[in-house]
């Protein structure tokens, strides 16, 4: 169980500054020394935020990977990057974004990059906060890679890709990383139209060599690309089957389905410990503190505070800077609210 009663937390992801947003689009004119700074520089900034908010666990903000899991796609083997958008034009969403060709054996021999990542986030934060690594999962890795004769479904990529993401855990927990987060959002949007049991079966799979050597979790959301969802936004299809993920942590979305299907946090709690979204990172309401006491009270009518995690209901890369750290400050003052009210700490 978690050390910390109620303890604030976030998933990965955190916006890029618009400097970083505009340095990354003429990085050609960065030398070696100029990217490496620019890596930095940025982390720091998120770095910054999150412990000015006063949170219990950060992150990197994952400052150095252009979206969710773009960047992984370039770390991987056997791949024809896709050369130009399906969708160029209209409203932003998750289908401007193409599938990859596979060209040879799928693989990643060079790692994910998260290691260094870590790393680099260990070397820039200052004592206190926790510090959490995120590795996308296979399932939704698989996603963006188009079938062929040698993988002929998406199951046969995930399978190809399941030996990579256990080795990058495996090295993380090696370089001394004692959180993390295996994101697998494509498994919670396509949990209603799989078979739930299975899906599980490949997350256990996944994470079975750092079962017991790190704090594991996950986060079950609906997508968050340009802020849109993408899967029916209802959780019953996935339990019981995800009851059984073999993690310390499962982390669900309620700010932005008005916590609907709140009973849920119950079941998971019953098992493990539950971190719930109740910060809408969708919208421009920046909740207030008094909003967030209310919410953390409601939960607590499922699951005791000793189970209990606060967090956003995604990552934050899809809001803007000012409101997202206006939102994750008034988070961690509303959860001190209640912290106060039932003489924790
Ligand atoms: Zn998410």
């Amino acid at each position: 169980m978690k050390e910390r009663p109620l303890r604030t937390t976030v998933i990965g992801s955190y916006p890029l500054p618009g400097w970083l947003e505009f340095a990354c689009a003429h990085l050609d004119q960065f030398g070696q020394a100029d990217r490496a700074e620019l890596r930095d520089d940025a982390v720091i900034a998120a770095i910054h935020d999150q412990v000015a908010a006063g949170l219990d666990v950060i992150t990197d903000g994952e400052q150095t990977r252009l979206d969710f899991n773009l960047s992984f796609y370039g770390h991987l083997d056997g791949l024809d990057l896709e050369a130009s958008p399906p969708r160029r034009f209209g409203p932003p969403a998750h289908d401007q974004r193409g599938k990859h060709r596979v060209t040879g054996k799928l693989g990643g021999a060079r790692g994910l990059g998260v290691v260094e990542e870590f790393k680099r986030l260990e070397r820039l934060a200052p004592a206190g906060p926790a510090l959490k690594a995120s590795v996308p999962g296979p399932y939704t890795l698989s996603g963006r890679l188009e079938p062929n004769e040698n993988y002929p479904d998406r199951y046969a990529l995930t399978e190809a890709l399941v030996p990579v993401v256990r080795r990058e855990l495996s090295d993380l927990a090696g370089a001394g990383c004692r959180e993390i987060t295996v994101d697998e959002p494509s498994m919670s949007c396509y949990a209603h139209r799989e078979d739930p049991a299975r899906l599980a079966d490949i997350f256990n799979r996944t994470v079975a060599p750092v079962v017991g050597k790190c704090r594991l979790s996950t986060h079950l959301c609906f997508g968050n690309y340009k802020g849109r969802a993408v899967g029916p936004r209802i959780y019953r299809p996935m339990f019981p089957a995800f009851l059984d993920l073999t993690v310390d942590e499962i982390h669900v979305e309620m700010a932005s389905r008005e916590f609907a299907e709140l009973e849920i946090i119950g079941e998971i709690a019953a098992r493990r410990d539950v971190a719930v979204g109740i910060i809408d990172v969708k919208s421009y309401y920046i909740e207030t503190p008094q909003d967030v006491a209310e919410r953390v009270r409601r939960c607590l009518k499922w699951a005791p505070a000793e189970r209990l995690s606060l967090a956003p209901d995604c990552g934050l890369s899809q809001t803007a800077r000012w409101a997202a750290r206006q939102k994750l400050k008034n988070m961690v003052e509303g959860v001190n609210v209640v912290r106060g009210e039932l003489k924790l700490d």
